[in-house]
This record gives structure tokens, sequence and C-alpha cells, in this order.
């Protein structure tokens, strides 16, 4: 069930650069960050990108009585059962760093052969808190994990994620490059088609 059109859409986020990049793609509605409605972000207690994105919408919806978007992402590694997965952000502990979580991912898989690895987002579209019909899509990028960084651009864990078919790194792509290909890119697109699709907003 769809509860019909909408405009005003809460950001269960507070990242300036995925507002950005959102509302650039999502045209038909107005992003409001939940920062600036007073809400503090969701606890991201679940095991897969789905359930953390829905219950990060969910939240976002309830706390302000309109519709709401969430994303999850992080990166996945065949070799180590999906890990960091979910808990890429502070996959090292606590506070965050990227280069902890590097050094990590590369102890981690010292010694292995296969460095198959993607990137992976998920993005939710609640109509209300209580939708049983969520807008969900979830993309992929697929890469392997090279010991030796390169490139300076994007963050986390891009100057290790290579692109074999261009022989890069994430963090050698210019921003544009990098949104053309990526798995927020093509997630926040898929949205934007889907909503297109459905007459949302
Ligand atoms: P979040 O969904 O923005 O919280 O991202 C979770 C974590 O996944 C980030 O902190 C990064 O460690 C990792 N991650 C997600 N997307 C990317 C990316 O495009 N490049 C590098 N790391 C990423």
């Amino acid at each position: 069930m769809s509860t019909g059109r909408f405009r005003r859409v809460v950001l269960a986020s507070d990242n300036a650069g995925k507002l950005r990049e959102m509302q650039a793609l999502l045209g038909g509605v107005d992003l409001l960050p939940q920062g600036e409605l007073g809400i503090e972000g969701a606890e991201e207690t679940a095991v897969t990108f789905v359930e953390n994105a829905l219950l990060k919408a969910r939240h976002a919806a309830r706390e302000s009585g309109l519709a709401a978007i969430a994303d999850d992402s992080g990166l996945v590694v065949r070799a180590l059962g999906g890990a960091p997965g979910v808990w890429s952000a502070r996959y090292a502990g606590e506070p965050k760093s990227d280069a902890a979580n590097n050094a990590k991912l590369i102890a981690a898989l010292r010694g292995a052969s296969d460095r198959s690895a993607h990137f992976h987002c998920t993005l939710v579209l609640l109509h209300s808190a209580e939708d049983p019909d969520p807008v969900i899509v979830s993309r992929a990028w697929h890469g392997v994990v090279v010991d030796q960084p390169r490139g300076s651009n994007g963050f986390g864990y891009d100057p290790h994620f290579l692109l074999e078919s261009r022989g890069c790194t994430a963090a050698e792509l210019d921003a544009a490059t990098k949104n053309a290909l990526s798995h927020r890119g093509q997630a926040c697109r898929a949205l934007a088609e889907l909503l297109a699709e459905r007459g949302e907003p």
C-alpha cells in the first residue's frame, strides 16, 4: 500500500555529502536532514543493511510524521564471510577511523587468495512509520581488495578497493565518475526510477 503522493521527505542522515548527492538525484522531493528537525539518529543494531536502513527510516518517519528515506552501506568481503559488512564504519572499534579500519582489513586478508569484495548500498523509503510497503533498492559495486593504498579521493575503504576493469582504485576516481559507478549512485538512480514508475511523489 502506498499512502499516495508526498513531497517533503526526511533524510535519516546528517551527512552533508549524502544530502547533496541524493537531493541532486531525487529531484521530485525536498529532502530534509533529520538533524534540522531535532531528530537524533537511530541506533544501528541490526545485522543486515536492509534491516538497519528500515529501522533508521522508521525512526525518522515516526519522529517527524513525514515520509523518510534512509541508506545503509558498507564493504562486503567474501573471504571474511561478509565482514566488515554492517560494521564497516567501526570495524576497528571506536573512535571510528578509516586508517585503522583499512589496517585491520589488510591484516585480516593476509594470505587470502580470494580478494574479491563489493560495496553494498540499500536505500529505503517509508511513506510513514507504519508503512507496510516500503520502497527498497539495493545495489552493489564489485572490486578486489589490494594491500597497497592508491589515490586520495573518496573516503573509507576507497584507496584499497581496486576496480579491475579500470586498473585504478575508487580513491583514484573523481567524484562524478565514482558517483556514476558506485553502489550509492546506482541505488539513488534506481530509487528515482522506481518512484517515477510509481508516480511518486
Ligand atoms: P554509511 O552507510 O555511510 O554509514 O557507511 C558505512 C561505512 O561503509 C563507511 O563509514 C565506510 O567505512 C564504508 N563505505 C560505505 N560506502 C563507501 C564508499 O563509497 N567508499 C568507501 N567506504 C565506504
